[in-house]
């Protein structure tokens, strides 16, 4: 019920820019350039933490990148999906590349809390995820949605935690749906989230999909994840390191 009421009071309510405020515009040009304008880079969070696959990010979580992506997870201003959404594609392909053998991208949606998804109405990091699915096949490369991870227990909010914490808080918190193993089969995983800051959460996510069907028939290994945005401090890696 809030998912639709928020589609139709976007209709007729006033927009502002989720970036900067500007009216008239969900995302205006210079906050579109500050999500869309860069190059997608490798970023590594420091410490970083065990099992963490490769990760490209489209954009440092800083000014208006970051008013967007909150606009979008906490306010539900669902038309930002879709510049979010071609950000995200913009690292997948940087990252996974297109497929050659002709297998689609899974895209793998690391899941928010049930708690918050039933606050905000919606789960942001799914919504950007089905947005880049279809950027990257209007672009040539198929790719599809696998939402397969769920939460296993309750996890405490990550905010306000340090590295350590986070990594504590999430171990073992996630799993594979039943069914879910079978849909992995079907393509290359490709790990997405809104936001990268200590990595726990995809390491947790890369570890989930990695134990899905027991150690006998151990899930695929993940080698790629991509996000939207990470802390700058994540992109200092590409100075010194290649
Ligand atoms: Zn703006």
């Amino acid at each position: 019920m809030r998912e639709w009421w928020r589609e139709i009071a976007g209709l007729v309510l006033p927009v502002a820019c989720g970036g900067c405020g500007r009216p008239r515009t969900e995302l205006c040009a210079e906050c579109g350039a500050q999500l869309l304008g860069g190059v997608p880079r490798r970023v590594r969070p420091d410490p970083e933490p065990p099992g963490l696959p490769v990760v490209h990010a489209a954009a440092g979580y800083e000014n208006a990148v970051r008013a967007a992506l909150l606009a979008h997870k906490e306010r539900g201003v669902l038309g930002l999906a879709g510049g979010l959404g071609r950000a995200l594609a913009g690292a997948v392909r940087a990252g996974a590349g297109r497929p050659s053998d002709g297998r689609p991208l899974l895209l793998v949606p690391v899941p928010s809390a049930r708690r918050s998804v039933a606050a905000r109405g919606h789960d942001p990091a799914r919504r950007i995820a089905l947005a880049a699915a279809a950027d990257l096949r209007r672009t040539g490369t198929p790719a599809r949605v696998a939402a397969v991870l769920r939460q296993r227990r309750p996890v405490a909010d990550q905010s306000g935690l340090g590295a350590r914490e986070r990594q504590a808080n999430l171990a073992g918190a996630l799993t594979v749906a039943a069914g879910g193993r079978r849909l992995l089969g079907a393509g290359r995983v490709v790990l997405v989230d809104d936001l990268l800051t200590t990595g726990a959460s995809l390491a947790e996510a890369a570890r989930a999909i990695g134990a899905a069907g027991g150690r006998e028939h151990a899930g695929p290994a993940v080698r790629h994840a991509a996000v939207v945005a990470a802390s700058p401090s994540a992109f200092e890696i590409n100075r010194n390191w290649k």
